[in-house]
């Protein structure tokens, strides 16, 4: 398979100083590194009979449009707050620095829908767990999660236990 991970740019000192960025647009823009990507995560998931697939704002939504239509499900996006048009539901996380908090539609999941959550990447989990938590305010069934790339390390696994978690690549 090809190396993905060295498709992939890393950052030093971004968003701010000490953090090490992983770019994966160097990846997507390379023919062969994006169709290994999406043919990777569509027989990840080609089996588990999923409904909807989630896609977080704002680097999930460049998978899970495509892996939900390889699927035969439909889209959701979750987002950050007040983009959404229509009646939504939210939840806070916490940050490392204060709190965040994201969106989805009302009407986006019905009951008893297997849901799948896309990211491009798991560090400490805050993220794909809040999303989890809209998933069961509207009555959907988490059936996993989906990354490119997850940060060994930062307690993303742990914070994501008893699901099913699938990273593509894992950096310790
Ligand atoms: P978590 O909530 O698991 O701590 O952080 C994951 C979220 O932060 C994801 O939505 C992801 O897009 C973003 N993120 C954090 N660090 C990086 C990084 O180094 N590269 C990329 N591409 N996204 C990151």
């Amino acid at each position: 398979m090809t190396d993905i991970l060295s498709l992939i740019r890393q950052v030093p000192n971004y968003p701010k100083e000490g953090i090490l960025f992983y770019d994966i647009t160097t990846a997507l823009e390379d023919p062969i590194g994006l169709k290994t990507i999406m043919d990777t995560f569509i027989a990840q998931f080609k089996d588990q009979k999923i409904d909807k697939v989630i896609g977080t704002e704002a680097r999930g939504f460049i998978f899970a449009p495509t892996l939900a239509y390889a699927l035969g499900a439909g889209f959701v996006p979750v987002r950050k707050p007040n983009k959404l048009p229509s009646v939504t539901i939210g939840v806070n996380y916490a940050l490392e620095y204060g709190t965040d908090r994201l969106e989805i539609h009302a009407d986006a999941i019905q009951a008893g829908e297997r849901v799948l959550i896309v990211d491009d990447l798991l560090a400490t989990g805050g993220t794909a767990h809040a999303v989890t938590q809209l998933v069961s305010q509207l009555g959907g069934e988490t059936v996993g999660f989906g990354f490119l790339l997850e940060l060994d390390g930062l307690g993303g696994r742990e914070k994501l236990a008893g699901f099913d978690c699938y990273s593509m690549i894992t950096v310790p």
